[in-house]
């Protein structure tokens, strides 16, 4: 049994089951056995593997958009570069390669990270000295912001329901002889849901992209989250525990694998919006690194490697814009705040 599973339990045996937004909050979060607060769980050599770490090329075309709507927001000589969930830096890195191919908007970007872990903000000022971190959004200066979060909302922790014949459960961990099980725990909440089946509530990610939006709203900017998930809010059990590249339970071992669920963007468009922002659009991330010049980037590239290098490069800009696979999964959605057009490829007829 895990630090963590003790810890777990004994809450549980005192207070009783415990939501599943509890749960996901302790294993990713607890400042001591946390997945997030005590590794570098990406590459390789760790449980999963995100497209910043996949290819330069991702980060890369992420900087040519924000130069673009650097351009189309009045190129303010000062704004906010803002990463969430930053993981390693890479992305930024890849970013800031790219921008500072137009000197003054390199000397006007300042980057800031929104970020819990104390690891991973050592792994990110390795890459990006120069940045400064915060715990949330309500920290940002009040800059014109270029923002982008990948993989990051499906981190953060939801709740379940279940409607069976009728009534009304939440989904809970409780404890059987000793260890974690999953129950259901009659429920007084009023969840609008058609029919039977199970219901994510991700009303602290919501909140999230409503704090979100709500700086937009008043520094101004533009954004992209990048995520797996479904356009539209729809019914089923999204919770997945991934370990060594691999599913695993989401009871087993707590802290010591990652936990997350799918993005529903609708529910996360409408969080925006409660903060006085705009979502402007939404498409596959195959659709977006394809029109942002995936294809170029890559054979130029290509151009000046040989032999085994070059065949990784040209497979790791197919794996990220695999239909069957990352690229159609993941989706793209840009926000923006007040009185700017949706930018491109976004809005694009
Ligand atoms: N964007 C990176 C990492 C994705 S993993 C990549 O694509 O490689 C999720 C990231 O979000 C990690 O950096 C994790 O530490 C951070 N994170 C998770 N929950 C958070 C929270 N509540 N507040 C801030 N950062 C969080």
């Amino acid at each position: 049994m895990t630090a963590l599973e003790s810890i777990i339990v004994a809450m549980i045996e005192s207070d009783g089951p415990m939501a599943l937004d509890r749960y996901m909050a302790l294993c990713l979060g607890h400042p001591q056995h946390g997945y997030y607060m005590t590794r570098d769980p990406f590459g390789q050599g760790g449980d999963f593997t995100t497209s910043p770490e996949i290819s330069q090329i991702f980060g890369e075309l992420i900087g040519v958009w924000f130069l673009s709507v650097w351009h189309v927001l009045g190129k303010p000589r000062h704004f906010a570069l803002v990463e969430l969930g930053p993981g390693r830096g890479t992305l930024m890195a890849d970013v800031l390669r790219v921008i500072a191919k137009d000197e003054k908007c390199l000397k006007a970007a300042r980057v800031h990270f929104v970020e819990t872990s104390p690891v991973l903000r050592e792994a990110q000022r390795a890459r990006v000295p120069d940045a400064t971190w915060h715990a949330g959004p309500a920290s940002l200066p009040a800059l014109p912001t270029l923002f982008v979060a990948n993989e990051f909302f499906d981190a953060l922790p939801i709740r379940q329901f279940e409607r069976v014949e009728g009534r009304l459960f939440e989904r809970c961990v409780g404890v059987e002889q000793g260890r974690l099980t999953l129950g259901l725990v009659p429920t007084a909440m009023h969840i609008s849901m058609n029919g039977n089946g199970v219901i994510e509530d991700s009303r602290l990610r919501d909140a999230f992209a409503s704090e979100l939006g709500n700086h937009l709203k008043m520094a101004g900017g533009a954004g992209l989250v990048f995520d797996y998930g479904h356009a539209r809010n729809s019914t089923g059990d999204t919770l997945q525990a991934l370990r060594n590249h691999g599913f695993a339970r989401i009871l087993n071992d707590p802290g010591e694998q990652d936990i997350t669920s799918h993005v529903d963007f609708e529910g996360l468009g409408r969080g925006f919006v409660a903060g006085g922002a705009k979502p402007v659009g939404l498409m596959t991330q195959a659709d977006f690194l394809n029109t942002m010049g995936l294809e170029q980037r890559t054979a130029m590239l290509a151009n000046t490697v040989q032999g085994a290098v070059k065949q990784n490069l040209v497979a790791a800009s197919e794996r990220l814009a695999l239909p069957g696979g990352m690229g159609h999964l993941f989706k793209v959605m840009a926000v923006t705040g007040a009185g700017i057009p949706a930018p491109y490829p976004f809005g694009a007829a």
